[in-house]
């Protein structure tokens, strides 16, 4: 029987090297080629974890913790292998801090579920930001709907920077939770999430980060950090879809109880009482992304072996080159110019709409993100109803930005601009 083996790590040398990695840059659009600049949405991703995916289910399916076949403890293996290199990757102290889920969105929705709801009262708060995510916004809605808590938004400066004399102010007595984004999807502002967790800290209140575009653009230690949870999901980081992380430290998952029952989630099951299995399998009801959780573990190894520091500084020069160049275009206005950011690119033109810049741009082959970015709140602290999103990944380069500025050029002439 063969192995799961892995492909052979990346060549870390340069973007030409690495672009060479995602077979899918060698794909045309509309006769032109592929310019992806949607990553904030997804990320592409490399030969490496489409040949795990792939070779999981050619070579390895079965299910996991159940069988005694050689395919079930193999697939077990590679499984929990997985959710270590995961712990390795965020610098968490044991895999069993890491539960497998979904996504970001699922992630949220399990600490406000599983976490909070137990310990809401009426008139206790929950504070995030304005530049939050949906995903950061509705769960915790719905959580303040089902116990009288209150939620409460610190507000963020023209630049779309958390006012964080305002922050300060608004962590209360009645605190119960912080839930922020480590990096903005619609703005590209990093929070200065050091400074949020000792404030909240200083007073007892747990934090928990929304990673979902931080992870693939800036290292993660949260042991460093101590953050209390960290939310991300698989396929912003070059992983697959339908796989992500909760991150959350030992003590608070052993505190809190299961949020969905079934499968894999028990120790032992009778009709009187249930007895429920340890952290993190108590929180994974059901069988698991297995080959999602896999193809993740792939991901990581492929941005280990570049270099988190390397992609960030790559991403960084292409940022400042296309920051630079947009801002000279007359009538465009750039949404999100916090001093400190990464990777987004938001903007309006004056007289054309969000959706008719996406539709031209995409006939110039170049994939753009335009509307609201799932941060309705975000367009209304600007004004706008919509912008139009390019956001960076490892392989963009300084061409995929002149094939963007080609585009808009396109979009003046048709619009008489
Ligand atoms: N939070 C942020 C900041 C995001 O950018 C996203 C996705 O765009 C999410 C949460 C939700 O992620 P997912 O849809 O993968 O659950």
């Amino acid at each position: 029987m063969k192995p799961i083996e892995s492909m052979p790590a990346p060549d870390p040398r340069n973007v030409a090297h690495w672009r060479a990695d995602f077979p899918i840059l060698g794909e045309r659009v509309h006769g032109r080629p592929l310019v992806y600049l949607d990553n904030g949405a997804t990320t592409q991703k490399p030969a490496s974890v489409i040949y795990a995916e792939n070779a999981f289910y050619r070579h390895g399916n079965a299910n996991v913790h159940r069988g005694v076949h050689l395919l079930s403890l193999r697939a077990t293996d590679a499984y929990e292998a997985a959710r270590a290199k995961i712990a390795r990757f965020i610098h968490a102290r044991r895999p069993e801090e890491i539960v497998f889920v979904r996504g970001t969105t699922e992630a949220i929705n399990l600490v406000a579920q599983s976490y909070a709801r137990p310990r809401l009262a009426p008139g206790d708060e929950i504070l995030i930001s304005a530049m939050e995510h949906h995903s950061n916004i509705v769960p915790w809605q719905l959580v303040c709907e089902q116990t009288g808590a209150v939620l409460k938004v610190v507000p963020i400066d023209d630049t779309g920077a958390l006012d964080v004399v305002a922050y300060e102010g608004l962590l209360s007595e009645r605190t119960r939770l912080v839930a922020m984004t480590h990096l903005a999807n619609a703005l590209g502002s990093i929070n200065p999430v050091e400074h949020i967790i000792a404030s909240a800290h200083a007073k007892s209140v747990p934090v928990l980060l929304d990673g979902a575009q931080a992870i693939s653009h800036l290292p993660v230690d949260v042991l460093t950090l101590d953050c209390d949870f960290y939310a991300f999901s698989g396929h912003k980081v070059y992983g697959p879809t339908g796989i992500g992380v909760l991150y959350a430290k030992a003590a608070l998952l052993e505190a809190m109880p299961p949020w969905q029952g079934g499968g894999d989630m028990i120790r032992s099951v009778t009709f009187e009482k249930t007895e429920y299995n340890a952290i993190p399998w108590k929180f994974e009801a059901g069988t698991p992304n297995i080959a999602g959780a896999i193809a993740l573990g792939a991901a990581l190894d492929y941005v280990d072996a570049i270099g988190m520091e390397v992609i960030a500084a790559h991403e960084a020069g292409v940022l400042a080159y296309a920051s630079g160049a947009l801002q000279a275009i007359p009538g465009l206005r750039l949404i999100g110019t916090a001093a400190d950011k990464a990777s987004i690119l938001s903007f309006v033109l004056d007289g054309v709409h969000a959706h008719d810049v996406g539709t031209i741009l995409d006939r110039h082959g170049v994939a753009v993100r335009a509307g609201h970015h799932c941060a309705m709140p975000v367009m209304q602290r600007f004004g706008v109803p919509a912008t139009v999103r390019a956001s960076l990944g490892l392989y963009n380069t300084r061409e995929d930005i002149d094939a963007l500025l080609e585009g808009l050029a396109q979009v003046g002439e048709v619009f008489g601009r």
